[in-house]
Parts: structure tokens; C-alpha cells; sequence
């Protein structure tokens, strides 16, 4: 369709405003251009956070070189015919405002080939620069390049936040069209390094390992859409996967990625009871539902929709979230189940933990509703998953089991000990304890250590100086981001003391703020703890085993998973016929 300015009347419909704010603003609205160009190659260049350069070029059907100019002209579309359009948008865009928004806060260059012209068409244009067209070679389809971002807009300028913020903003708009159209190649580039690469296969699962990776992708949950005019699908992670902060429920519609509380809060919902106080899902869902049943054309940059009837989709989303994960619960396996129903629960804040209650809840429902939806925590199953639980009696170990499990016998039963986190629930409540004392189990260090800093690991210095000192990490800054490490903690001082330190940031900003508990000491037990497939002498296992009884909180690890099963003896002597 050519390129035409929509009539004033029109124009004067459309939800308008700035859509320029920041450089992420800049590349969602090219890489939406790109999309709605039929593009199956998109690739996103930036420097400095997009405010030096930005660049995004894709292999779509170009612009005629006679209508370049036009494109950058407000108003100006290929995308809309007439009025009546605005209730039925299929494009991204729409408004024909987002090319002369960007020529106005930077220097632009578009260059543009459609399959039937022989050189591409070039403009050229900024703040106060007349557009200059020329002709030169280049591959079909469309790059536009914006440099000196917000120049003449100091103010605008000084509301931006640093490269690196700036660059994480679109990465998100990246990671998010990525996942929204797999079908496309999308790759980023930040100054010249790429951070994001999808492979265009239209499998959603491998945009989102892009995104994620591949383990994250590999264990999500497939949605599949119900009945009814809203089709949601998409994939859900199980709840044994779930994150610290909320950034991780992607929502599109109509293949447009939208930013709604309260359809995010509908996936939560989806969750409740699966996950534990303070961590949230991941989820990437698509709804689907008739054009003119939602109004594109509410905010300047699209980011929100309203919808005819928002309960509706709100009740789709959840029960699609909720049916993937019922259905990808771990196998109602009788053995398992049954095993768990004997056991002692653990118990923590009051709440059985999520995994033990996530099977037995499952169970219970998936029987008495016939694999229905909604997990309700009542009747005969799970009124035993509250038993709370009391002080760990003192075991006898038998050994260990598969090199991730400790077999021990108590006078209740049998016990199964997860070694990683019963671990870590050790030494977390020796890393609180000391530090308690203000006698933390530091190791000064012979020559002290420059560590460089990433900018995630730096934040979470700022954030928690206070407590990683605390904990017999003595630094200072060094300059440039890095910083001079002159004691660690011991259980990081064994091996690298570089990559120790950096991993340790890494962990500790992995598992994100949770509420009312101490990040620091969660992550240095995490770190120190002896992994799942590690053979322990007996003697060392006797030690964990003594250790863990010495805990006040024996019966989970630190993030609230439990440490250990409880076969009964009751329970055993039934399942062998003995009773
Ligand atoms: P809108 O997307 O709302 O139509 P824009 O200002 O973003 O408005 O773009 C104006 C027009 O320029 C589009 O309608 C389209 O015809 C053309 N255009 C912009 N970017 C591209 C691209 N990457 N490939 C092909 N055509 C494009
Ligand atoms: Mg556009």
C-alpha cells in the first residue's frame, strides 16, 4: 500500500503523543515497523545505552523509494485506508508518528529497497536538517540508523538513565518481540556485543530458551487455549522454577506485547498456593480474541489495550495458566503421593512447602474434580500436608543414595535428605548466627584481589554493603567498576577468589530480594553448599546429619524447600501389606 497522510480527521482520532522517551521507545517503534514490514530478519544495533547510535535494519519489503520522504511526514502510513480502520487494526502501527517523532529528536538515516528496485533509497534528516535524498546499493529491506539521540533536548537527555539502564530497557523490548514472534530472527547487538540471538523457527519454546535458556525453556509448561472467544496459549514455567521479582510474566495480544497489572496479576493467581511468599512465576502467553473486542488505541506508545471485557480475559488467562500447570504437574504418581502423604511435612511460615503441597494438592484435586481446574486446599489429602512439623529427632545414617540423597533412620521412620539443601540450611543458619555474634567466618587475603563488576553485580553491592561486610567480605572500590577484595568469607575463599566473589554477586542478584529474609547469608550457603552428584564419605555425611539436627529450622533450606522426606514406619508397614 502506498505511503498517504491520513486526513485530518482521522489523525485527529488516534490516541496521540510522544512516543519518543527513551531509546528503547526508539527501537520498539522501528522493530514494530520491521514486523508489520513482513521482516524475517531483524537485527538491533545500539552504543552507549542507544543514546550514541542506534540501528535496526531488517529484510521487509522496503519502502518505494518515492515515498521515503512521505514516511517521515506526521501522519503518514501505508497502514490505514480509512476511519472505520481504527476499530480493526492488524498492524503494529498505525498512527504514521513514529519515524517523523524519531527524525525530530535525532539524526536519522533510512535506507530502503523493496524486491523490485534496483538501488535503495536514502534519506537523511534531523531536528533541523531538511531531508536530502540519494540513491545507493544495498540488500533489500529497510535499515534506519538514529545517532545523537536528543541533542536539541537537553531535558529530555537529562532524564535518562545510564548506558547500561538504557540498554537493559531494549533488551527488553527485544527479548519481548522475540518471544511475541518467533518465527523471526531477532538479534541485538550492546557496543558491539551480541546479547540476544533468536532463531526464527516459529517454536515459541526456542524464543523463549533465547530468552531464558535453554533449561528454563526445556521445563516450560505448554498452555493451550480453552473455549470461547479469548484463545490464550502459551508456556508456564513449573512452579519448582520461579523467580524473585515480577519482570517475568510476558503478556501479548493480538501479538502485541501489552503491560497490564492486572492481567500479570491473573497469572499469579494461576499460581497461588504453588509458589512460595515473594516468588514469582515466569509465563509467556498469548491472547488471542477478535480485533474489535480490544481498543488499541488508548496509549501514545501502545503499551496499554483496553479490552470489551477485561473479567473475561482475565478468567481465560488464569484458567490456561492454571490447566498447563495442573497438567505438567509431576506425574500423579500413586508411589510418590503416597509416600508423601505419610511423611512429615515441612512446614515453613506456618505453610506446608510448595513442592510437597503441590503434589498432594494436584492429587487430591485432579481426583475429586476429574482433572478439573482450581487447587483447593481442603478434605482428607491435604489436611495432612499441614501437620506442622517438630525438632529432628537424632538419625542414625544408613548412607547416601544416587550421590544427591542421604538415607537415614530415626525413630519414625526413614528419612530422605536432600544433601544440597539440607547444606545449605546449615550453613545459612551459621552464617546468620555468626554474624549475629559479629564474628563472621572471614579469610583476610595475601595479596588483595581486583574483581571487575558487571553492572548487575554492582547494584547489588550498593545495595547490600551493609551486609556482605557483615559477613567478612572487606572491600573497597577500585575505580572503574571493579573493586579490591581484601577478605571473603571462608566458604569463598577455597579455589578462584575472583570468580568466587563474582559468582557469589551473581547468586545473590539471581535470587532477587525475598522478603523478611537474608539474602546475603541465602546465597553464601547456596554457594558453599555441596552440590546434588557429589559422593560424600560416610564421615561426612554422619557430620551434615549432625549438623542439620543442630538447626533450628531442620526441615527446609533456606528458599523454603524441604530438606528431607519422612517415610513413617505406619506408612511403610501399609505399603507392604504388614497392617
Ligand atoms: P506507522 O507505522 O504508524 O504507519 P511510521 O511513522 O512508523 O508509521 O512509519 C511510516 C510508514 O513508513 C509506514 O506506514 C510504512 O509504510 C513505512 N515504513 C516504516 N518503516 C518501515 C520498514 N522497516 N519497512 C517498510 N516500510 C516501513
Ligand atoms: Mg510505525
Amino acid at each position: 500500500m502506498p505511503i498517504r497522510v491520513l486526513p485530518p480527521h482521522v489523525a485527529a482520532r488516534i490516541a496521540a503523543g510522544e512516543v519518543v522517551e527513551r531509546p528503547a521507545s526508539i527501537v520498539k517503534e522501528l522493530v514494530e515497523n520491521s514486523i508489520d514490514a513482513g521482516a524475517t530478519r531483524i537485527t538491533v544495533e545500539i552504543t552507549a545505552g542507544g543514546v550514541d547510535s542506534i540501528r535496526v535494519s531488517d529484510d521487509g519489503c522496503g519502502i518505494d523509494p518515492g515515498d521515503i520522504e512521505t514516511a517521515f511526514r506526521r501522519h503518514a502510513t501505508s497502514k490505514l485506508e480509512g476511519g472505520e480502520d481504527l476499530s480493526r487494526i492488524l498492524t503494529l502501527g498505525f498512527r504514521g508518528e513514529a519515524l517523523p517523532s524519531v527524525a525530530a529528536v535525532g539524526m536519522v538515516e533510512a535506507v530502503s529497497r523493496p524486491p523490485g528496485s534496483q538501488a535503495a533509497a536514502v534519506v537523511t534528516l534531523g531536528p533541523d536538517v531538511d531531508p536530502h535524498i540519494s540513491a545507493r546499493g544495498a540488500p533489500v529491506g529497510t535499515s534506519i540508523t538514529v545517532k545523537r539521540l536528543f541533542e536539541r533536548q537537553p531535558a529530555r537527555r537529562k532524564f535518562l538513565r545510564s548506558a547500561s539502564s538504557e540498554s537493559s530497557a531494549v533488551a527488553a523490548v527485544m527479548t519481548h518481540y522475540a518471544m511475541a514472534y518467533p518465527e523471526v530472527r531477532f538479534s541485538l547487538s550492546v557496543d558491539g556485543r551480541k546479547t540476544l540471538a533468536s532463531i526464527g523457527t516459529g517454536d515459541l519454546r526456542d524464543a523463549v530458551a533465547a530468552v531464558y535458556g535453554a533449561e528454563v525453556a526445556s521445563a516450560m509448561l505448554v498452555a493451550t487455549p480453552g473455549e470461547g472467544p479469548v484463545q490464550v496459549s502459551g508456556l508456564a514455567a513449573p512452579p519448582q522454577i520461579s523467580r524473585g521479582g515480577r519482570g517475568y510474566i510476558s503478556l501479548f495480544v493480538n501479538r502485541r506485547w501489552i503491560q497490564n497489572r492486572r492481567l500479570a496479576y491473573a497469572v499469579e493467581e494461576a499460581y497461588k498456593g504453588l509458589l512460595m511468599v515473594g516468588r514469582h512465576p515466569i509465563a509467556v502467553m498469548n491472547i488471542r480474541l477478535p480485533f474489535e473486542d480490544v481498543d488499541v488505541n488508548v496509549h501514545p506508545t501502545k503499551a496499554e489495550v483496553r479490552f470489551r471485557d477485561e473479567s473475561g480475559v482475565f478468567g481465560a488467562l488464569q484458567r490456561s495458566v492454571r490447566q498447563a500447570l495442573l497438567a505438567g504437574a509431576p506425574v500423579p504418581d500413586a508411589d510418590l503421593y503416597r509416600s508423601a502423604a505419610g511423611a512429615r511435612v515441612p512446614v515453613m511460615d506456618g505453610q506446608p512447602t510448595t513442592a510437597l503441597l503441590w503434589r498432594h494438592a494436584v492429587e487430591a484435586e485432579a481426583r475429586r474434580t476429574g482433572g478439573a481446574l482450581g487447587v483447593v486446599i481442603t478434605g482428607q489429602e491435604p489436611a495432612r500436608v499441614a501437620t506442622p512439623s517438630v525438632t529432628l529427632p537424632v538419625l542414625r545414617v544408613i548412607g547416601q543414595f544416587g550421590a544427591v540423597y542421604i538415607v537415614a533412620e530415626g525413630p519414625d521412620g526413614m528419612y530422605l535428605i536432600d544433601q544440597h539443601a539440607a547444606h545449605e540450611r546449615v550453613l545459612y543458619e551459621r552464617f546468620v548466627g555468626s554474624r549475629a555474634s559479629q564474628a563472621p567466618e572471614s579469610q583476610g587475603l595475601l595479596d588483595p584481589v581486583a574483581v571487575d563488576l558487571s553492572p548487575g553485580q554492582r547494584a547489588v553491592l550498593a545495595r547490600e554493603v551493609e551486609a556482605l561486610r557483615a559477613h567478612g567480605l572487606d572491600m573497597e572500590e577500585f575505580g572503574d567498576g571493579a573493586i579490591l577484595v581484601r577478605a571473603v568469607p571462608k566458604t569463598l575463599a577455597a579455589g578462584d577468589v575472583r570468580e568466587g566473589v563474582a559468582r557469589f554477586l551473581d547468586l545473590v542478584t539471581e535470587e532477587g530480594e525475598i522478603e523478611g529474609r537474608d539474602q546475603v547469608a541465602m546465597s553464601l550457603a547456596c554457594h558453599g553448599a555441596v552440590r546434588a552428584g557429589k559422593t560424600l564419605a560416610m564421615e561426612e555425611i554422619r557430620d551434615l546429619v549432625r549438623q542439620l539436627e543442630e538447626c533450628e529450622t531442620p526441615n527446609t533450606c533456606p528458599h523454603g524447600r524441604p530438606t528431607m522426606i519422612l517415610m513413617g514406619a505406619d506408612f511403610l508397614a501399609r505399603e507392604f501389606g504388614r497392617r
